[in-house]
C-alpha cells in the first residue's frame, strides 16, 4: 500500500518511545544534551532551553553560552562549560539558537556545534545564522524547528506561502536542507528527512501556548530526547506532542513558559501509566 502522506502520533507510540533508564544506567548512558542558547540581551532564552532539556529524559544538560549565572540560578543541576562548545565534553546532542543573538560569539558557537558529529537541533536565531552548506557536510541528523516566519526565510517565501501550504512548506525545508523539519504552529507538523515517510501531525496544543519562550522550551525537551538517543523524527514528534499536552494540563488560562517546562513531568507521568 502507498504510504500515507501524513500521519498522526499516538499515545501509545508516544509512551514506547519515551527513553526510560535502565537498571544499569548511569548519567553519560541516559545522555547528555548541550545547550547553547541566550545572550546578555535575552539570558532569559537559555533557561527556558534549559529547562525543556531538564524534564526530557536526558542524564545531564550542559549549558556553554554567555548565560550562565542566569542558567545555574535557577537550575543548580546544570553543568557549565566555560568558552566555545568545541570544547564540553560527552555532549550526545546539542540544541543552538533560541535567544543566542548574531555576535560573532554566537557565530563561533553554532559554527562549532554544527561541526560535531552528533545530532543537532537548531531553532531560532541558529536558523538565521546557518549556511545550507555546514548542514550538507554534516554526519549525523539535524532538526530545524521554525515557526511559520522562521521557516519563510529559510524557504524565501512569505509568511502567508508557509501558512497557506505548512504541509509542502515543511516538505520543501526537510528535502532542501536534507534535516528533519518541525514547523511549529496551531498543529506542529514534523517532516522527515526521507520524503518516503510520513509527515506527522501533533494536534495536541492549545492556543495558550502561543506565548514567549514557549518555543525555546520545546527545543531544550526536543534536544534531551535526541541526546538520549530518539531519532530527530521521534524526538521532534514526542517533543511536541508532550509540550501540547502539558499546555493542555494546564487548562483554559494562561500559561507561562516555564510553566509548561515544570507541567512536564506530570505529562511524563500520565503518559507513562495510561
Ligand atoms: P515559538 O514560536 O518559537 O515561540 O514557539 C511557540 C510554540 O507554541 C510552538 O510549540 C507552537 O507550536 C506553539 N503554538 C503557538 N501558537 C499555537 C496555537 N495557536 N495552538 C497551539 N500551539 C501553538
Ligand atoms: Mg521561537
Amino acid at each position: 500500500p502507498p504510504v500515507p502522506d501524513v500521519e498522526a502520533l499516538q499515545h501509545a507510540d508516544v509512551a514506547r518511545l519515551l527513553p526510560r533508564p535502565a537498571a544499569e544506567s548511569d548519567k553519560y548512558r541516559r545522555g547528555v544534551v548541550g545547550v547553547v542558547a541566550g545572550s546578555a540581551r535575552y539570558p532569559g532564552a537559555a533557561v527556558m532551553a534549559v529547562a525543556g532539556a531538564l524534564a526530557g529524559g536526558a542524564g545531564a544538560v550542559r549549558y556553554a553560552g554567555p548565560a550562565a549565572d542566569a542558567v545555574i540560578a535557577r537550575f543548580p543541576e546544570t553543568l557549565v562549560t566555560a568558552g566555545r562548545p568545541a570544547g564540553a565534553g560527552r555532549v550526545q546532542a546539542w540544541v543552538v539558537g533560541p535567544g543566542l543573538g548574531d555576535d560573532p560569539a554566537a557565530h563561533r558557537a553554532l559554527e562549532d556545534v554544527l561541526a560535531s558529529d552528533v545530532p543537532v537541533l537548531a531553532d531560532a536565531d541558529a536558523l538565521r545564522l546557518l549556511s545550507p552548506e555546514a548542514l550538507c557536510e554534516r554526519r549525523a541528523e539535524t532538526l530545524l524547528t521554525p515557526h511559520a516566519g522562521e521557516a519563510a526565510v529559510l524557504l524565501g517565501l512569505s509568511r502567508e506561502d508557509v501558512e497557506s501550504a505548512r504541509l509542502s512548506a515543511a516538505r520543501a525545508l526537510a528535502s532542501r536542507y536534507g534535516v528533519t523539519a518541525l514547523l511549529k504552529g496551531s498543529t506542529t507538523l514534523v517532516a522527515p528527512a526521507s520524503p518516503a515517510s510520513p509527515v506527522r501531525v501533533n494536534p495536541t496544543g492549545t492556543g495558550w501556548l502561543a506565548t514567549a519562550g514557549s518555543g525555546d522550551v520545546l527545543s531544550g525537551l526536543a534536544g534531551s530526547l535526541l541526546a538520549a538517543g530518539l531519532p530527530a523524527l521521534d524526538a521532534a514528534s514526542v517533543a511536541a506532542y508532550l509540550h501540547g499536552l502539558a499546555a493542555r494540563r494546564l487548562g483554559a488560562a494562561p500559561l507561562t513558559a516555564m510553566g509548561v517546562a515544570e507541567e512536564l513531568r506530570g505529562v511524563w507521568r500520565d503518559v507513562s501509566i495510561g
